[in-house]
């Protein structure tokens, strides 16, 4: 039988609990118990006013934000009337049904002002990590690292290639906001110092970003995400920005473990990266200087592609300093007998290494060798004994479980962008990015927590 048609009746009094409308397996509720903003506060103390009228609650605002980051509504507008309208998201953010939703522009207003200056995102970021330590998420065994790019909200048709830009003058009180955080950040390793190379054209928006086609596509302007992870349960252990390529990334690297090491305590045993990571300065660096053994492909300039014996066809003897090429021949940097053996003893520098004339000349395997001079010489980097070592990591039985573990840092990078539709950027600026990354981190691991350690309904 069909019903009465539904008419729109307004009862004059309503008896309603939020509480009792979100449902008890909510994912929302799992997250919760997870936020801590306890601190919030008393770190943001000295960044208020005595006097004035009161502002909004800033754990309302991060609360907000959790949401936006975690359900991907990246515009803070539409942030605004989603927690007006989702009955979940009102709870979330310990909001009545009669409670105002502050305007988006309170967001710019406390991100550009207190939030930034106090590193509160920071902060929260921080504290989630801690919480995974305490939940025991977090193995510090084996991280994982690496950088993904994420397109920044700028046109190429309103970019200059670098004479112009240099030709511009700028003043910094006039800028906008990007340009004074560009100019603030030019000796910044991740950003302007990275390196020397002048990038093909510069954004006027936000001159920081890097013009790249390192996605092997049309290029475009980016910044990049960079992860240190752990590998148990892929938590996030650090995050940082960077412009994008390979020197600011590693430098990245760099910073994010000493920083773990600094507020956690956390040194891994090993990392797992790919090869952007593998030359031979960062491979000293994680040996030598950090003590971190290394599943990282060797970057290798040594190997061919033309179909000739690459370096690696030359098999390293150590204890009598040479090579021996595939026929068994010796190729030395010295022949001669030195008196004093030091002269002769292997050294901390780059070194060439030469067949003799006699041996090449008459050998089968000359075309495959040095069809193009008489002689086979190898160069031997300065600190090529570091990368043998690497090679032998990367040779290792484990390192085939620690490829795999570092899969899921591309896992990581993969879902940011599909889930949390971080595909591209919203904020401008080295500050503005630095501030998105943070937050996607930081909703990252509370999801990780909230899947990995469900809030169980209480039974009846
Ligand atoms: S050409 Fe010289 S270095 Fe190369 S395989 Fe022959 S003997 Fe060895």
């Amino acid at each position: 039988m069909m019903g009465p048609k539904q008419e729109t009746q307004s009862a004059l009094f309503y008896e309603f609990s939020l509480e009792d409308h979100v449902p008890q397996d909510h994912f929302l509720r799992s997250i919760d118990q997870f936020v801590d903003l306890s601190s919030i506060r008393p770190h943001l103390s000295d960044f208020y006013s005595h006097t004035g009228r009161p502002s909004t609650d800033p754990e309302l605002l991060i609360r907000m934000l959790l949401v936006g980051y975690c359900f991907g509504i990246r515009s803070e507008r539409r942030l605004c009337e989603e927690v007006h309208l989702n009955l979940a998201y009102r709870w979330f953010c310990s909001l009545d049904l009669n409670d105002r939703i502050p305007d988006h522009s309170t967001f710019s207003k406390n991100r550009h002002g207190r939030f930034r200056e106090s590193g509160l995102l920071r902060h929260e970021f921080e504290t989630t990590v801690a919480r995974c330590l305490k939940e025991g998420l977090i193995g510090g065994h084996g991280f994982a690292v690496d950088a993904s790019l994420i397109s920044v909200d700028v046109q190429k048709q309103n970019s200059s290639n670098p004479e112009d830009w240099a030709a511009k003058q700028i003043d910094p009180k006039d800028a906008p906001r990007a340009v004074r955080e560009y100019l603030d950040t030019l000796d910044d390793e991740a950003f302007g110092a990275a390196t020397t190379v002048q990038p093909k054209f510069t954004a006027h928006a936000d001159p920081a970003s890097q013009w790249t086609a390192a996605r092997k596509g049309p290029a475009f302007f980016a910044f990049s995400t960079n992860y240190l992870i752990d590998t148990d349960h892929s938590i996030i252990v650090d995050v940082d920005a960077s412009r994008s390529n390979k020197t600011a990334e590693v430098g990245a690297m760099r910073k994010m473990i000493d920083r773990t090491q600094e507020r956690f305590g956390l040194k891994p045993d090993w990392i797992a990266a790919d090869t952007a990571y593998g030359s031979g300065d960062n491979l000293v660096w994680l040996t030598l200087k950090r003590q971190i053994l290394p599943f990282i492909p060797v970057f290798d300039k040594g190997e061919r592609t033309d179909g000739t014996f690459s370096r690696s066809s030359f098999a390293w003897d150590d204890d009598n300093d040479r090579y021996i090429c595939p026929e068994g021949k010796e190729l030395l940097h010295t022949r001669r007998n030195y008196s004093d053996a030091t002269r002769s003893a292997p050294t901390w520098k780059a070194q060439k290494y030469r067949a003799l004339k006699a041996d090449c000349m008459t050998c089968p395997s000359k075309a495959k060798c040095c069809p193009n001079s008489d002689v086979r010489a190898i160069h031997r980097e300065k600190y090529e004994h570091v990368r043998d070592f690497a090679r032998k990591c990367t040779a290792s039985a484990y390192n085939p479980t620690a490829q795999k573990r570092r899969k899921k840092v591309e896992m990581l990078f993969s879902h940011l962008k599909r889930i949390l539709g971080l595909g591209r950027l919203r904020l401008r600026g080295p500050c503005g990015v630095q501030d998105e990354f943070t937050l996607a981190a930081t909703a990252q691991n509370l999801r990780k927590l909230a899947k990995l350690k469900p809030l169980v309904p209480a039974a009846g």
